[in-house]
């Protein structure tokens, strides 16, 4: 059974196991002073499922077209069905989940969906620096929350006609993140933990045994509800030490929206997970590098 990985992106991957495609996530068409994939979101002609992480656009923005374009079923929060529904996609090409379904996506490949959480973005402008220890911004309501949020929109909106025309196109009218989501692949061959936004429950992750995990590298960690006291370095290596994987590999930490995004700096990660996880491996992939998810080491 061959088991590959593509990076294509941001958070977005294709699973391929055998004949089976599986999107994580679909944004794929990125403002145009990012670095290309090497592939469009127009050219992709196969696909079975798209699981989406979260509604942002950063996440959903392509989903509707390879879903209409292949027949693929998207799965995903009800918001995420919400926003693909008004796109066009029929409602029976979608699953609405919430954490706790196991879906069959092949003969013997499923995946287990779990409640996760966002990254803290309401608790920064400029995403920080993966070795910037960040303290503080505990207990704040909602409201409190939302206040610190205009900050960053405005920040956003200065970053010029680009961006601006970018998110006005792919945000498709969504409300918020929709509630984020962790997906548990289980195939023959292993294990696959995929995460697409800097935030987790602890009790959720430490019940998780994935062999390879796919982990988020972007903000402010978000630990059960609250922004982390500390790096994303740190962030990123509790969760890597919660799940204990084999592998760990990184995402969301490319330039995707330059002026906003940046290159994540991953020498502190990787000091990090040596410190914690000496046993795990960190994998940094290039896009489309069709990597072998569950080989031997
Ligand atoms: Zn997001």
């Amino acid at each position: 059974m061959a088991v590959t990985l593509d990076w294509l992106g941001c958070a977005t991957f294709r699973l391929t196991i055998n004949d089976l495609v599986v999107f994580l996530d679909a944004y794929i068409d990125r403002v145009p002073s990012a670095a290309p994939i090497g592939i469009t979101v127009d050219a992709i002609k196969r696909a079975n499922w798209i699981v989406v992480g979260h509604s942002h656009f950063d996440h959903l923005y392509g989903a509707e077209r390879i879903a209409k374009a292949t027949g693929a079923t998207i799965i995903g929060s009800y918001e995420t069905v919400r926003v693909m529904e008004a796109q066009g996609v029929p409602l029976s090409q979608m699953i609405p989940v919430a954490g706790g379904e196991t879906i069959r996506l092949a003969t013997d490949v499923t995946v287990s969906v779990f409640p996760s959480q966002h990254s803290c973005v309401w608790s920064h402008k400029a995403l920080p620096a993966s070795d910037q220890v960040c303290i503080g911004d505990l207990g704040l309501t909602y409201q409190e929350q939302q206040e610190r949020m205009k900050a960053l929109w405005d920040y956003v909106l200065s970053l010029g006609e680009e961006a601006r025309l970018h998110l006005a196109a792919a945000a498709q009218g969504a409300r918020g993140d929709g509630g984020a989501l962790l997906y548990f692949f289980e195939t023959p061959e292993g294990s696959l933990l995929f995460q697409d936004t800097s935030g987790h429950w602890s009790g959720i992750l430490k019940n998780l045994r994935p062999d390879v995990a796919i982990l988020a590298a972007a903000g402010r960690g978000n630990v059960d509800g609250e922004p982390i006291q500390g790096s994303l370095a740190q962030f990123v290596a509790r969760q890597a030490d919660l799940l204990r994987p084999q592998r760990v590999i990184l995402s969301h930490h490319d330039n995707w929206l330059p002026g906003f995004s940046g290159e994540v700096n991953v020498m502190p990660i990787r000091t990090e997970l040596a410190r914690w996880v000496p046993r795990t491996e960190l994998i940094e992939m290039g896009y489309l590098s069709a990597y072998r998810v569950f080989q031997r080491r």
